[in-house]
């Protein structure tokens, strides 16, 4: 489970996360939107620790943060390792094939051997539709195929949990299709995630919880139907320019 309590992100002279309490349960797709600059992203970032918020605390299972304090090395890691990060532009080693880009961390963080690497990066590339592009360069694949080799490369590592930060936003809208299934297929196998988009049709079908951000607060946390049918008046004007 993981949970956060009256989290602040303060940068100067801008308040980027106010007084955040959300859970974002096990086994559950939550779906994050909002305007531009509403923290969306702090917020994943946050969440993985590449942005450290000025206070709050932390749940992670049963790890508690005080954002307070400085936090040990140890849970750092721990947070790091159990949440995979899939970011808008891709970021793959361009010197390596697709294969050992996906086999390149679990082999030197997780000690696993080569053989058992290559095999799971073979069962994941299958699952993003890419078996058979394991020998290529990054340069020779298209963009959704890139995304889908980072989706691939941070599944290898077993995370708890997936975040997204607007995944397909670098796409055209033909090679977003093919992320966008494979963001559906991990959600219907219950995996946990947590993905920021800004396509609604997407975040309608695929979300077990929405959540509205609007300059840094979270103005809505619920059910997916709600939002969309019986938005409010800024949620609805929100919805309406999306369009
Ligand atoms: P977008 O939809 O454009 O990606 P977002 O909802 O992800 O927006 P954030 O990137 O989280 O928004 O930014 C939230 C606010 O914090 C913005 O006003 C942004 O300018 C500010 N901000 C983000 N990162 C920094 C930083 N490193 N230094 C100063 N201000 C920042
Ligand atoms: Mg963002």
């Amino acid at each position: 489970m993981l949970k956060l309590e009256h989290v602040n992100k303060i940068y100067t002279g801008h308040h980027a996360l106010n007084d955040i309490n959300v859970t974002f349960p096990e086994h559950q797709t939550t779906v994050i939107v909002g305007p531009s600059g509403s923290g969306k992203s702090t917020l994943l970032r946050s969440l993985n620790l590449l942005e450290r918020p000025e206070s709050g605390r932390y749940h992670f299972d049963n790890l508690t943060l005080d954002f307070k304090q400085s936090l040990s090395e140890k849970a750092i890691l721990k947070i790091r390792q159990q949440t995979g990060m899939v970011f808008q532009d891709f970021n793959l080693f361009p010197h390596l094939s697709v294969q050992k880009n996906v086999t390149e961390a679990p082999i030197h963080v997780l000690k696993q051997s080569p053989a058992k690497a290559n095999a799971n990066a073979k069962d994941l590339l299958a699952q993003v539709g890419l078996a058979d592009k394991a020998d290529q360069f990054p340069a020779s694949l298209s963009g959704g195929q890139q995304q889908r080799v980072a989706i691939a490369r941070a599944l290898a590592m077993k995370p708890k949990y997936m975040f997204f930060d607007e995944p397909t936003s670098a796409l055209d809208p033909e090679l977003e299709a093919d992320v966008l299934r494979v963001l559906l297929k991990l959600a219907q196998a219950h995996d946990s995630m947590i993905v920021v988009t800004h396509n609604m049709e997407f975040a309608r079908g695929v979300a077990d919880q929405i959540i509205f951000l609007e300059d840094g607060k979270i103005s809505y946390r619920g059910k997916p139907e709600a939002f969309f049918t019986e938005p409010t008046q800024r949620i609805h004007d929100f919805l309406s320019a999306m369009n």
